[in-house]
């Protein structure tokens, strides 16, 4: 039996025009695609030919959504998972990977522009500033599912870098929580963005951290969202900026010499 190839592919945040052009071509040659939940159902139906079999894997179990992947990788040469974002961040992916290979299906991974990337996009900041924060975590605040040990929002924060929080909108108590205890400011700025990347649907809620709650509260901003805690944030405004090595005219590195 010729065995077809299960392609994961990160959608990016939910524009379809955010997908990297080797996943829109898979999509476009697929025989089958199951996506992940309404924010990437766009790329699928946008890019994917006519005969192409699409379902959404909302409401099925991951038992579900491991047969259907085996049963249309036996069947077809071409099946896509579309994932959002990229799918090495909170994507279940290892928990797929591993019955694909047990039932010796091939399977290829195709990396997708993050919501962390879109939402620094939206607000035109760095995550990484000279001499601010040279560092990024991507984490997410313990609510139901478990953090490991050493990983608490507390410990986390204490490294004063950029913090990108996925999954934690509904617990921007617990944000403030920890970031007063590693010693943050009060009005350390934060960033939220809804929608990053979508035309038309994205939302951007700036505020100091013991405000950034009841600002996202009154605009109603509940899910599919993004946090960014940093002190690179609002950099853009800043008059006395640090620039970066790379440009500097006294910095010589391997394509251009020094001068003066
Ligand atoms: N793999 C995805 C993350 C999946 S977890 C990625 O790389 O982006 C789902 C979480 O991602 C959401 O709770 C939200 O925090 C974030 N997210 C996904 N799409 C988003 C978008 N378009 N805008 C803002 N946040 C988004």
């Amino acid at each position: 039996m010729s065995m077809g190839k299960v392609w994961f592919v990160g959608a990016g945040p939910g524009d379809p025009d955010l997908i990297t052009v080797k996943g829109r071509d898979l999509i476009a040659g697929a025989d089958a695609i199951l996506f992940a939940g309404s924010l990437v159902s766009q790329a699928a139906t946008c890019w994917a030919p006519a005969h192409c079999e699409i379902r959404d894997s909302r409401g099925m179990t991951l038992e579900q959504i491991i047969r259907w992947l085996i049963g249309h990788g036996r069947e077809h040469r071409q099946v896509v998972r579309l994932q959002t974002g990229d799918p090495s961040l909170y994507g279940a992916l290892i928990e797929m990977v591993q019955p694909l290979d047990a039932a010796g299906i091939e399977i290829g991974i195709v990396p997708g522009v993050s919501s962390a990337f879109a939402a620094a996009a939206a607000g035109v900041e760095s995550l990484t500033l000279p001499e601010i924060t040279q560092t990024v975590i991507f984490s997410r605040i313990e609510g139901r599912t478990p953090m490991p040990a050493g990983e608490s929002l507390a410990e986390l924060a204490s490294h004063h870098s950029t913090l990108c929080l996925f999954l934690s909108i509904t617990l921007l108590d617990k944000l403030q929580e920890g970031l007063l205890a590693a010693g943050w400011a009060e009005d350390a700025p934060v960033l939220v963005v809804q929608k990053a990347g979508w035309p038309g649907e994205e939302r951007i809620v700036r505020g100091p951290l013991m405000e950034i709650r009841e600002r996202c509260q009154a605009a109603r901003i509940t899910n599919q969202a993004m946090i960014i805690a940093s002190p690179a944030l609002g950099a853009r405004g800043w008059p006395g900026l640090k620039k970066s090595r790379l440009y500097d005219k006294g910095f010589s590195h391997r394509f251009r010499q020094a001068k003066g």
